[in-house]
């Protein structure tokens, strides 16, 4: 399948991308990896005339440790997050999530910006986004503004992106000490999307649950932040009972059609994903189980 003809540039800075989209905004697209933009115009689903590759501008990759978060650059791949010391030191549980997506070929030129600009709510990495609370930072027509991203998608493949807008980065908090972090995911059997993709993370205190903070992907029409689950968890002992009585909260501020399949997924990998958690607390002895 061929794209329709198109245009293409390539910046060197981000003032000149912003600049280049601005000038026309109906039909430019910004080009980051290329696995979720190109596909669609091989498939004439997207014909955008003009496509502003990111790839070579310097400041969109890479993390950095800035005090109490991580600094990211838009243009940071899955396998970067994955093999980054920083990431591994104070929010493991993005490279977690980014080394579930696609294939090698697919983690070593997809990019964070990429995938969270593209919304798909059956993307992996949205799930980890809403429970590491992060925030994005956007460069537009009036300059540079910061917003969470809880929030940022609209609807399906919507964001709240305006005309002339770039995803230049992200800051994640730093993680808790202690904190433990499970990605748990049900790949689709064709195509490797999660049919559900869930990131927890979670502190204790002494036996008990201290903070924890659920986000998941892939079931519902958008991802969400289980803030019902994450209430009821907190200060309680992770034992089977706690685990059997969680298991069918997450679903409750979820956007669904619901059926008695996604119920159960959803259910299943809640328990999962704790009892997870608990071994690999009980591993440091604060988990009452062990
Ligand atoms: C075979 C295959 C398997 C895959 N499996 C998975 C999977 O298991 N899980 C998963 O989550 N994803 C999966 N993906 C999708 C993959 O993660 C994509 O790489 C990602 O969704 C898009 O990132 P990209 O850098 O390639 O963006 P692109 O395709 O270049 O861009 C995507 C969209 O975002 C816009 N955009 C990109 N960067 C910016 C920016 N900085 N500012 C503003 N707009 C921007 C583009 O204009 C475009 O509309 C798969 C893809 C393929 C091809």
């Amino acid at each position: 399948m061929y794209t329709a003809p198109f245009e293409y540039r390539r910046a060197d800075t981000v003032d000149q991308a912003v600049k280049w989209l601005q000038d026309d905004p109906d039909n430019s697209k910004i080009l980051a990896g290329g696995h979720s933009l190109l596909p669609l115009m091989k498939l004439v689903l997207a014909q955008p005339p003009v496509l502003i590759d990111i790839g070579r501008i310097q400041a969109l990759k890479g993390v950095r440790s800035e005090g109490d978060h991580l600094e990211i650059g838009s243009y940071t791949t899955y396998q970067e997050l994955v093999k980054s010391p920083e990431v591994d030191a104070f929010c493991p549980l993005l490279a977690l999530s980014a080394k579930t997506v696609g294939d090698v070929q697919v983690r070593n030129r997809g990019t964070i910006g990429g995938s969270l600009c593209h919304a798909d709510p059956q993307a992996d990495m949205p799930a980890a986004m809403l429970a590491l609370d992060a925030t994005l930072v956007i460069e537009g027509p009036q300059g540079t503004r910061t917003e969470p991203y809880d929030g940022f998608l609209m609807a399906p493949f919507i964001t709240n992106l305006g005309a002339g807008d770039i995803l230049t980065g992200l800051r994640i908090p730093k993680l808790p000490q202690g904190a433990h972090c499970v990605y748990l995911k049900r790949p689709h059997p064709a195509s490797g999307y999660p049919l559900v993709g869930l990131a927890i993370w979670m502190t204790f205190e002494g036996q008990r649950i201290g903070n924890c903070h659920v986000g998941v992907s892939g079931i519902a029409d958008l991802p969400f932040r289980a803030r019902h689950l994450e209430d009821f968890l907190k200060g309680r002992v992770l034992d089977d009972k706690t685990i059997k009585e969680a298991g069918p909260l997450a679903g409750d501020e979820a956007s669904w059609e619901k059926d008695e399949y996604k119920e159960n997924l959803l259910k299943v990998y809640v328990m999962r994903a704790l009892s997870q958690l608990g071994e690999l607390a009980a591993a440091k002895g604060q988990n009452a189980k062990s």
